[in-house]
């Protein structure tokens, strides 16, 4: 990981994400380095299928799908919950275990059940985040990020999203979803991931 790491120099940058918040905040990022985000989508590309195993795998092909289409550099983040006495589960799957209807009421109930059925009483859990920056000429890097913490039922909290409410960081006693925004961007996994992304692609 993190070979052929290069500075990322000004111009455009194409974020591979249907996520306009994300790309909002990633743009914020960039900007003062004279890098311009665009969306994947505003260039109408498509997605690639998100084959792999790891978070940093399906960031990679992302990545790389958008770098090759548009021939430009490009980023990519996959993201999701990893919980201990599942194996890690859901893992990569973290959206998908909300169903088609994206319903994280399910989701969250899905892992507490997941739980009770392994009999396990360990709560521990982490989001994990992978960033991939590739460029069009083949090099790539990928940063990791992680939010350790623990696992609470029944779900508390209605500022975040996905997983949020079920999920209390390590060092506080609130869920991701009680906690300010603000608070929670500094401390969350893809903060992490991105720290190390502008250490090695942006700052001199
Ligand atoms: P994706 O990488 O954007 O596809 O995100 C995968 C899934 O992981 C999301 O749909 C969320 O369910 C979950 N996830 C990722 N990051 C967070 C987070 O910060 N809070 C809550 N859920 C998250």
């Amino acid at each position: 990981m993190g070979e052929n790491v290069r500075k990322l120099g000004p111009g455009r940058l194409i974020i591979a994400s249907h996520n306009d918040g994300k790309i909002k905040e990633i743009n914020e990022l960039v900007c003062p380095y004279g890098i311009e985000a665009v969306s994947a989508k505003e260039l109408g590309l498509n997605d690639p299928e998100e084959t792999g195993i790891t978070f940093a795998e399906n960031a990679v092909i992302k990545a790389r799908a958008a770098a090759d289409a548009a021939n430009l550099p490009a980023l990519a983040d996959d993201s999701g919950l990893e919980v201990t006495a599942l194996g890690g589960a859901p893992g990569i799957y973290s959206a998908r275990w909300a169903g088609e209807a994206r319903d994280f009421g399910l989701a969250m109930r899905n892992v507490e059940e997941a739980l009770a059925e392994s009999g396990s009483d360990d709560l521990s859990a982490r989001f994990v985040c992978a960033l991939c920056v590739t460029w069009p000429d083949g090099g790539e890097a990928v940063f990791e990020g992680r939010a350790p913490g623990w696992l609470t039922f029944p779900p508390r909290g209605d500022k975040g999203f996905g997983y949020d409410p079920i999920f209390v960081p390590q060092g506080y006693d609130i869920t991701f979803g009680e906690m300010d925004p603000a608070k929670k961007y500094a401390i969350s996994h893809r903060a992490a991931a991105f720290r190390k992304l502008k250490k090695a692609c942006l700052e001199d």
